[in-house]
């Protein structure tokens, strides 16, 4: 970087650390130096975001939407220095002045504003976008409080509000002006106009204001700068006179002004399991009516073309079926508001909506009670029940094969409406998010439709953004990558697959060697601050970091954990290479069994970590609140990337990429992508393990698995058990005991037990291999060199190649 422009920074800097904040440099703290920082950051985007949009508008492309309840976007200060180019000066500069480049950039708040991985997917999707200049934008919510932070007090998890919007967010712009009425509830009356059409007009609505917030999405390094639009529910005054005028009725109206602004409140903390509060359903149609609206909106004004050519310019692919209500939304404009007929609205709607599933799993499809939608949606429930009536109808005279199929197919069925349904029948694509996905899609899950429609279903896996992941988050890894194969990886992911030629290099793979040894000193380092525990560096880092959840089973892990405990007070002198098992979690406030696993999981850490007997062979650390940003610490340093979900129940899974790409070993079931990591790396390079999703089907349907067997037959589940029953870890009586009874009374929903012995085994080998470093390392970047496929910039080319059908600016 030529010294002038460090030069310029800095005097920048330091002016306007003066006119901002009235301060000089030497009395600056972080944060200041954090606010400066991200000012003349935005003076950067800010331009280019302008000349962006007018391009876009100019060239009359076609736009992607991608409307999503959730966005995970973490913190953006260092990102968007990257991706501007800036990130070397910054963290010159930020060093020649005394600051720690990442304590500053630390103090942003993470924008926690999604759950886990489908939220963290959108965050990965925008990026790629702006990166490969794409015309995309993102619809949200702006939640004041995202997703709870986690304290881990007495091994228990506490949630405490996540206030994320304290201290000013620096990346949001709020657009007043483009604000749009939203209506709920009310009486909808029904005429016959002159023409024999029907007419609808409602009354008595309840309005709330959804007022954009636009964060700028910042492509790298090519100047293009997308939108990702954020709805904020404040209450809507019809009659500004009549506020001056009843202005204190206004003011008093606190409970009204309050309940509006809960719809945009919070986020709802359960990933993917379904509870039907009517809050919830309130804040899918406001995300729905707003970024519908809107579109059509800019539609209009822009491309000067009749509605009826929508499709031709406006794609909408909603992130799982929480934003489905935007086909009887934009149904109910097309006919309500701009006069087309039923036939033509259908139509233009099912031309322009896709929709991507998430999971198979049935409790976490989404169904809302219909006297729940009629009151408070009563026109979206009137066309919702209207489109099922012409679906049933078209299969009963067209698809005789699939009559008796009638009762599973239905939207409105059982008093319910099934949002998956809604959004098969009402979109041109529906794609799963890793090929074993979306087989049992369409052979399992969703067969009847497959078979009604196999033309719309699409595989699309996952990927995660390399240049956060691995960039970003691991400059000495990209540094060393960059040092031997050159940069081109950077825009071309797949370019890693040349460091195979080196993977048997010797000098090479210590230099890999020790930047892993480095970013272990570091985490260890962390781990040290945050909870005391002295953990050594040499022994192996074995991570599991995800949200809790009984399929994704963290209980097998720490299960391991006690046979290998059990084992060492047996013989102190067992010869076993010291492990550091890492843990991050946070459990659904709701979800009892998780939270349970939590405080297990702490509860063997406080016996492992202090008893001197096991001389440090073993440490278990959980680190509280899991986010982007402890993602971004842990994932350096991991040497086990653990991927153990029940086979079947992981549609794709994104960790498994981040930390493959890092150079971690996947220790995994053959389940979501770990099958497609395993078909690029074969299983010498990776721990595969456990039942397949073919047996974990067959014993669902057919039964045949008996957990107590095992428990009989195995001494070492049973002692593992038995002490969970007996107390043994807990300081009263009945504590585990319910981890305990789900396995023998209610059959071990999940295959703990029956995936336990080659899981043990799995973890023999990953030692053995483990002792000889050089065929580790080898594994090591073997891992990295294919890891190419799972960037989403390949994700978002297949999106825009088989769904989107988009140019490039
Ligand atoms: C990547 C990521 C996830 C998803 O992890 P999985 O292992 O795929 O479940 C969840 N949360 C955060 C913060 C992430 O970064």
């Amino acid at each position: 970087m030529p010294q002038l422009t460090r030069d310029l920074w800095k005097e920048k800097i330091i002016s306007k650390l003066k006119s901002d904040k009235g301060k000089e440099l030497e009395d600056a703290s972080n944060k200041d130096i954090y606010d400066i920082i991200s000012s003349m950051v935005n003076e950067e985007i800010m331009p280019q975001w302008v000349a962006t949009q007018k391009k876009y508008k100019e060239e009359n492309c076609k736009q992607v939407y991608y409307v999503s309840m959730e966005f995970l976007i973490g913190s953006l200060l260092e990102s968007n220095l990257l991706n501007c180019g800036m990130l070397q000066i910054s963290n010159e500069v930020l060093e020649s002045i005394g600051k720690n480049p990442q304590e500053v950039y630390s103090q942003e708040h993470d924008a926690g504003l999604g759950n886990g991985g489908l939220g963290r997917l959108a965050a990965c999707f925008m990026d790629s976008l702006a990166s490969l200049s794409y015309p995309g934008h993102g619809f949200g919510i702006r939640y004041r409080y995202g997703l709870f932070e986690q304290r881990i007090i007495h091994g228990n998890q506490i949630e405490l509000p996540d206030y994320w919007l304290k201290d000013n967010y620096a990346w949001e712009t709020r657009k007043e002006e483009e604000a749009i009425c939203i209506h709920f509830r009310g009486d909808v009356h029904m005429f016959r106009k002159n023409d024999g059409n029907l007419e609808f007009k409602y009354e008595n609505t309840d309005k709330v204001l959804a007022v954009p917030y636009d964060v700028p999405i910042v492509g790298f390094q090519n100047q293009v700068v997308n939108t990702l639009r954020l709805w904020s529910a404040e209450p809507y005054y019809e009659d500004k006179d009549n506020v001056y005028r009843e202005g204190s009725k206004y003011y008093h109206d606190l409970d009204h002004k309050h309940s509006i602004e809960q719809i945009s409140g919070f986020l709802y903390p359960d990933d993917s399991n379904h509870e039907g509060k009517e809050l919830r359903l309130k804040q899918q149609y406001f995300l729905v009516s707003s970024s519908i609206q809107n579109i059509i909106h800019h539609f209009k004004k822009n491309y000067k073309l009749p509605l009826k050519r929508l499709p031709e310019k406006v794609v909408i692919q909603i992130n799982d079926t929480h934003p489905s209500l935007i086909i009887p939304e934009l149904m109910r404009i097309l006919m309500d508001e701009e006069n087309f007929s039923w036939n033509n609205a259908w139509e233009i709607t099912t031309n322009v909506i896709a929709y991507t599933n998430h999971t198979i799993m049935s409790e976490a499809l989404e169904t809302w009670p219909t006297s729940m939608m009629q009151e408070l949606l009563p026109r979206i429930y009137m066309i919702i029940n209207e489109i099922n009536e012409r679906f049933c109808k078209g299969i009963w005279f067209d698809h005789e094969e699939l009559r008796n199929q009638i009762p599973n197919m239905a939207i409105i069925a059982d008093n319910y409406v099934h949002m998956a349904r809604l959004a098969i029948v009402g979109s041109f694509s529906i794609n799963g998010v890793a090929r074993i996905h979306t087989e049992i899609l369409k052979k399992q899950e969703m067969k009847i439709f497959y078979q009604l429609y196999p033309e719309r279903f699409n595989n699309k896996t996952n990927g995660i953004n390399h240049r956060r992941w691995l960039l970003q988050v691991n400059p000495k890894l990209a540094g060393l990558i960059t040092d031997v194969i050159g940069p081109q990886w950077i825009q071309r992911p797949k370019q890693l697959i040349s460091l195979l030629k080196y993977s048997k290099d010797s000098s090479l793979l210590e230099r890999f060697d020790t930047v892993k040894s480095e970013n272990k000193q570091r985490l260890a380092n962390y781990i040290y601050e945050q909870t005391g525990v002295l953990v050594d560096h040499h022994s192996i880092f074995d991570v599991q970091i995800k949200r809790l959840h009984e399929y994704k089973r963290q209980l097998l892990n720490i299960f391991h954990v006690l046979y290998l405990y059990n084992e060492l007070k047996e013989n102190p002198n067992l010869n076993m290479v010291p492990r550091t098992f890492i843990f991050a979690a946070k459990a659904a406030p709701s979800y009892h069994l998780a939270k349970e696993i939590i405080k297990l999981i702490n509860k063997v850490a406080s016996i492992v970590n202090y008893d001197t007997t096991i001389q440090n062979k073993l440490k278990v650390i959980f680190l509280e609140n899991y986010n982007v940003s402890l993602a971004e610490k842990i994932i350096p340093a991991a040497d086990i990337s653990e991927q153990i979900s029940t086979a079947s129940k992981e549609a794709s899974g994104t960790g498994n990429m981040k930390m493959m790409m890092n150079g971690a070993l996947t220790v995994g079931t053959l389940d979501g992508a770990n099958i497609e990591i395993r078909d690029l790396v074969g299983e010498r390079n990776m721990f595969i393990f456990g039942l397949t999703a073919d047996e974990v089907l067959n014993y669902y349907q057919n039964g045949g698995y008996r957990a107590i067997d095992i428990y009989n037959t195995d001494d070492r589940v049973k002692r593992i058990l038995d002490q969970l029953n007996q107390g043994e870890f807990g300081s009263h009586e009945i504590e585990f005991k319910d981890i305990y009874y789900n396995i023998l009374y209610h059959n071990d929903p999940y295959f703990v037990l029956k995936d336990f012995e080659p899981y043990i085994e799995t973890h023999e080998l990953v030692e053995q291999a483990y002792r000889d470093k050089l065929t580790w390392l080898n594994m090591s970047v073997t891992n990295i060199a294919y890891s190419g496929k799972f960037s989403s910039d390949r994700t978002i080319q297949e999106y825009v190649a088989e769904i989107w059908k988009l140019k490039k600016l």
